[in-house]
């Protein structure tokens, strides 16, 4: 919705599988399964896979906080919700819906670590409309959870304010997309998913433009603020453009200047391995490691978790002046 040119841009262009994207859908998937059959826990499914993913005890661990946000709010749900939303002549499918007397509960799992938050968040505004016909008087209440990155973030919007939204910016934003040469305008939330990225000239001009005219002499303040505020969208276009070009490559469309070489080989275990080793070794063959803090909780309780784990100190992290987080005092050059 940020750029208007990006459906027209995105045309004809089509979805690309990348691992992290298939990560994301099989953890959608183990929540959808767990979600649809309490009798089906994540730990169940690990080492099943799914969208060419292996179900991991560290996504299973992050599944289940998932389902127990989404149990925390009400037992009684729905899971992938298909909604017509009509204002966009689209379709949209959200994770989890929980109805109550007075609100609507939109949730979405998202399984990356690119921080996103609920308020305003266009893509759950519009399941929200997708709801609102059956709903008109309720409060909508969007979650999104992120358990990888413990990012917990609930906004809630009344019906008659997502029915403005949808008569004003989004009718707007719409009409915008629907001229005959729709504007570009690049953006870190609008670019991060834009199919059109490793070729769009405006995100091109955008990344120059930001970059041209630094180091002819020291940086200045303004200067690092300006590639500060511009490095996830420049680490974007690189990427976009280097990914773009590897795709062409494989599909045997040459790139200039460039060609494919096999990368760092692996050992890894043969399917017999196995068998060898332990008839050699017996238990040797074998590390353990702690079960993972999801399945404590499961065997030994919540009580005993939290009497049983440390928060360590986190990282020190640059954040804008914005973020709702507290700001930490300047800790002296001594403690670096
Ligand atoms: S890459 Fe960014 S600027 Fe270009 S079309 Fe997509 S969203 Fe718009």
């Amino acid at each position: 919705m940020a750029c208007a040119g990006s459906p027209k841009a995105e045309e004809g262009i089509p979805d690309t599988v990348s691992p992290l994207a298939d990560e994301g859908s099989c953890a959608h998937k183990v929540g959808e399964l767990a979600l649809i059959s309490p009798a089906i826990k994540p730990h169940d499914l690990i080492g099943a896979t799914f969208h060419n993913t292996v179900v991991t005890d560290d996504m299973a661990d992050y599944v289940t906080e998932y389902i127990e946000y989404v149990d925390s709010i009400s037992m009684e749900r729905q899971i992938e919700v298909s909604l017509d939303i009509a204002a966009i002549d689209g379709r949209g499918t959200a994770d989890a819906v929980i109805t109550t007397h007075s609100q609507v509960h939109i949730i979405d799992l998202k399984y990356g670590r690119g921080r996103v938050e609920a308020e305003w968040n266009v893509q759950l505004m519009l399941y929200a409309l997708g709801m609102l016909s059956k709903h008109p008087s309720h409060e909508f209440v969007l979650h999104i959870v992120q358990p990888r990155i413990n990012n917990y973030s609930v906004w809630k919007i009344p019906a008659k304010d997502l029915r403005r939204w949808a008569e004003t910016t989004l009718a707007e934003a719409v009409a915008k997309t629907m001229t005959p040469r729709p504007i570009r305008t690049p953006g870190e939330v609008q670019c991060r998913w834009c199919k059109a990225a490793p070729t769009c000239k405006a995100l091109y001009d955008h990344t120059f433009e930001v970059l041209q005219g630094l180091f002819e002499a020291d940086m200045t303040p303004d200067d690092t603020q300006r590639v500060l505020d511009n490095k996830a969208l420049i680490e974007k276009f690189l990427k976009a453009v280097e990914e773009n070009a590897l795709k062409e490559l494989i599909v045997g469309h040459p790139v200039q200047g460039y060609k494919l070489v096999a990368g760092r080989k692996a050992r890894k275990w043969s399917p017999s391995a196995e068998r060898e080793i332990t008839s050699k070794l017996g238990d040797e063959a074998y590390t353990t490691k702690l079960k993972g803090i999801g399945d404590i909780t499961k065997l030994l309780g919540k009580d005993f978790v939290a009497d049983n784990t440390i928060t360590p100190t986190p990282k020190l992290i640059l954040a804008k002046e914005g973020d709702k987080r507290n700001r930490i005092d300047s800790i002296g050059f001594n403690a670096l």
